[in-house]
């Protein structure tokens, strides 16, 4: 507290001292500038009042009847890897730092389930699933750095959605927490569960706008197979996107199956953690099979499609180590491009399987028409691509150059029908560009469940609808 703030302000933040301690209340600059933006580039100057940080959800509760008292904006915040500017500093908010809900309260062998508080990070429960011989599929490319909360909020993606689904098809219950503090449980432990409305769902992926959660239970699955894995080269986008088509659409389902067009993996080869690509193709795909005895026979099928549709160079990934150095490559393509460029915006859009090659036809036309580079990768068995726009922050220039080019690639995304965010979220990034892709009555739908649950509207204003 300081003579900066109002008799409103001191009076909120004795509040908040009461309900979660003294040490975990904080109004200082250095803590406040590193709780105001996530890993977007589009970073908001606004100032908060305090980061504010729970150790329950009776503390959670406590911090948001003091916010609905008040009428005080709140940011839910998860480790803030987010892209899209949704866990950003609001003015004059509380951000309400989950970690301290970092606790995995139970794996149960028995039903398959694990419940975790929303700051663990992802791949600490994918370890503790692991070490009882099961498996949480959910494999964002930040999955060493984001947490489940975040994670639930945005219903996030990753490498294997095309076999596993997103993070919404492993939740079972959520206990959450309402604007005015009143705290629920949605949800079901069993596999089965209808009785009402379907809350969980519409929760995941709310952004922090509808609740705070502050417990999940997650399904988990038995433990994969030993995974193989490959890289094929190809002439033409074409040809790769033939092959992952006639891949999608057979018998076999592959726990990964990626695409890398020529910049990306120049960029890629640019960062030098790895053995150097061949860089001279206009196309590389990746896919994995982890099916339990015939992930090896798997792959020599998708190799036999890689042949048919003219793949230059095929290899194969046999053991552990292999295959992760394959899947590596991948999550080297952010990385790789931030090293590329001075900054970048990423896009995360997403058609039906059938109209990839459309819409790569469209982001090589809103690179040409823009004059800004893009390099695009993603999850092709989903139709998910992250075509990503490179730019210079100080040329004023560049910078409009890339804001028409990510502009023309949501506009067109739409007109094919796809959607403006496959994982990623709107955030307050995407939120001008909802418009393009939901009615007005449904947007304005959204107003009134938002209004439902928040009627104040002090959960995360300015995001997701
Ligand atoms: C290198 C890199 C790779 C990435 N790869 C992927 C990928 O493959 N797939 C993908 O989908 N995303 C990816 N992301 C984006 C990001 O990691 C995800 O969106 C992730 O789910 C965010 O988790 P977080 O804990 O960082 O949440 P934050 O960024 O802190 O918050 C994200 C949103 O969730 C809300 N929120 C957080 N916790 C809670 C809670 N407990 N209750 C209610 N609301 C909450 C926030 O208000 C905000 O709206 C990547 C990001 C990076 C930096």
């Amino acid at each position: 507290m300081n003579s900066a703030h109002t008799a409103t302000q001191q009076q909120i933040l004795t509040a908040l001292h009461q309900a979660v301690g003294n040490d975990h209340v904080h109004t200082d600059d250095a803590t406040l500038d590193e709780h105001s933006h996530d890993h977007s580039t589009a970073a908001t100057q606004a100032r908060a009042l305090a980061v504010v940080s729970p150790a329950s959800t009776d503390e959670v509760s406590a911090v948001l009847r003091i916010a609905s008292t008040f009428v005080v904006p709140v940011v839910p915040q998860g480790r803030r890897t987010g892209v899209v500017g949704a866990a950003d500093a609001v003015p004059g908010a509380i951000l309400l730092d989950l970690t301290r809900l970092d606790r995995i309260i139970s794996i149960d062998t028995a039903d398959q389930l694990a419940t975790v508080q929303p700051g663990v990070i992802t791949q600490h429960l994918a370890d503790a699933a692991r070490e009882h011989g099961l498996f949480y599929p959910v494999d964002p490319g930040s999955v060493h750095i984001s947490s489940i909360g975040g994670n639930i909020a945005t219903n996030a993606g990753g490498m294997r959605c095309v076999k596993y689904g997103v993070t919404g098809d492993s939740v079972r219950s959520l206990t959450a927490v309402l604007a005015d503090g009143t705290i629920i449980h949605t949800g079901h432990d069993s596999i089965k569960g209808v009785a009402g409305l379907d809350l969980t769902s519409l929760i995941v992926g709310s952004e922090g706008t509808l609740a705070v959660v502050t417990e999940a239970t997650l399904a988990l699955r038995p433990a994969p197979g030993d995974a193989a894995g490959a890289a094929a080269w190809f002439p033409t986008l074409a040809d790769a996107l033939s092959a992952a088509a006639e891949i999608g659409s057979g018998p076999r389902r592959p726990s990964a199956l990626e695409l890398l067009d020529r910049p990306s993996i120049q960029a890629i080869n640019t960062l030098g953690t790895l053995e150097a690509l061949p860089d001279d193709a206009a196309a590389m795909l990746i896919v994995e099979s982890d099916e339990l005895d015939r992930a090896a026979a798997d792959v020599d099928a998708y190799a036999e499609v890689f042949r048919a549709h003219h793949a230059l160079r095929i290899d194969l990934a046999r053991s552990a180590t292999e295959v992760d150095q394959l899947l590596e490559i991948r999550r080297n393509l952010h990385p790789g491009l931030m090293r590329a460029y001075p900054a970048v915006l990423t896009e995360d859009i997403a058609v039906p399987r059938g109209r990839l090659l459309e819409l790569l036809t469209i982001i090589e036309a809103a690179a040409a028409e823009s004059g800004a580079p893009v390099a695009t990768g993603g999850h092709v068995g989903d139709g998910n691509l992250h075509p990503i726009i490179g730019y210079d922050p100080a040329d004023a220039d560049s910078l409009a150059r890339a804001a028409q080019a990510f502009d023309i690639i949501l506009e067109r995304t739409v007109e094919l029908g796809g959607t403006i965010t496959g994982e990623h979220g709107v955030g307050h990034m995407k939120r001008n560009a909802l418009a393009r892709e939901l009615s007005p009555a449904v947007r304005a739908l959204q107003v009134r469940v938002k209004a439902a649950f928040d009627p104040q509207g002090i959960l995360n204003p300015g995001r997701k609808i």
